[in-house]
């Protein structure tokens, strides 16, 4: 298990008394949506930064980044090499400065991707390859920290062949369990079934949360009943993009068990307050109830 303490600061937004504020972006359109989500540890005068995910819209989302009082970004991780997650990534590194990045290493020949990796390179930023186990990000804020533990890809995801499906590609996301005090939230990337299930397997403990980001854009091969007894969320959010996400399928899954649902496709952005009691609120930047993009059972989009 590999440590790193990540230690970027600026003054936290004024006024809220949250120590954690995790924000699902609004990068929803009718082309290309994706994720981006921001988390702020926000704990006393100062605070620490990481980006998940850039989404397809760099301009969009540096924007969001700067009204949300960010400078510095403690750390960028890429959940996987789809354009609807790190095609932004270009822009965000133009105008902010990384501290470290995080991907699974996952194989691709994209000339985006690479170019990208290039660019990291060309910025010397430290990278850490998160391709096998469990590692532990922790964020150092006084006497407080958030934890960031990321589960690692199925070793196949190693040598994935070039003609990988869009579905592969999904499966081979590296996961981010989130943990502050009694708070937990599970932020799978895109994983599908089959990563799903290697990871219930493998680590079943640690993907209980009290909130759940929903795999895949709300996708039904990515939440399915046997996910959500072992993950028990209390309220679920889905960065859909609008046009295929979600499925009705899931929303009807999460209905039936009476699961808070919020969906940025009809809300906007997603904000998660956590207090320094471990007590939590989602609020959204507009009213709007979730409603379906499809009615597949499954689908193979990014
Ligand atoms: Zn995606």
């Amino acid at each position: 298990m590999l440590t790193a303490l990540l230690c970027a600061s600026l003054l936290a937004p004024p006024g809220d008394s949250a120590v954690l504020l995790i924000r699902v972006l609004d990068v929803s359109d009718a082309r290309i949506g994706g994720d981006a989500i921001l988390i702020t540890d926000s704990a006393g005068a100062t605070g620490r930064h990481v980006l998940i995910d850039a989404s397809g819209h760099g301009a969009t989302v540096a924007a969001y980044l700067r009204r949300f009082g960010v400078d510095t970004l403690a750390a960028v991780i890429l959940s996987h090499p789809h354009a609807d997650h790190y095609g932004g990534l270009p822009v965000v590194l133009n105008r902010f400065p990384v501290r470290a990045f995080i991907y699974g290493g996952t194989p691709r020949t994209l000339r985006t991707y690479l170019a990208l990796l290039d660019e990291i390179a060309a910025r010397r930023i430290p990278v850490v390859t998160a391709d096998t186990g469990v590692r532990t990000v922790t964020l150092v804020t006084g006497a407080d920290t958030v934890e960031l533990q990321l589960l690692a890809p199925p070793p196949t995801c190693r040598q994935l062949p070039r003609n990988a499906s869009g579905d592969a590609i999904n499966d081979c996301s590296v996961g981010v369990r989130l943990t502050r005090g009694a708070f937990t939230m599970l932020l799978p990337g895109d994983a599908e079934q089959a990563e799903l299930g290697w990871w219930m397997m493998a680590h079943p403990a640690l993907l209980r949360a009290d909130v759940l980001k929903a795999g895949h854009h709300g996708s039904a091969n990515a939440t399915s009943a046997a996910l959500l007894d072992v993950v028990q969320p209390k309220a679920v959010a889905i960065s859909a993009n609008g046009r295929q996400h979600p499925f009705a399928a899931v929303l009807r899954l999460l209905a039936a068990r009476g699961i808070p649902t919020y969906c940025t496709a009809d809300a906007g952005t997603i904000t998660v307050r956590v207090l320094r009691n471990a007590t939590w609120t989602i609020t959204t930047e507009r009213a709007g109830t979730c409603h379906a993009r499809s009615q597949l059972g499954s689908g193979s989009n990014p």
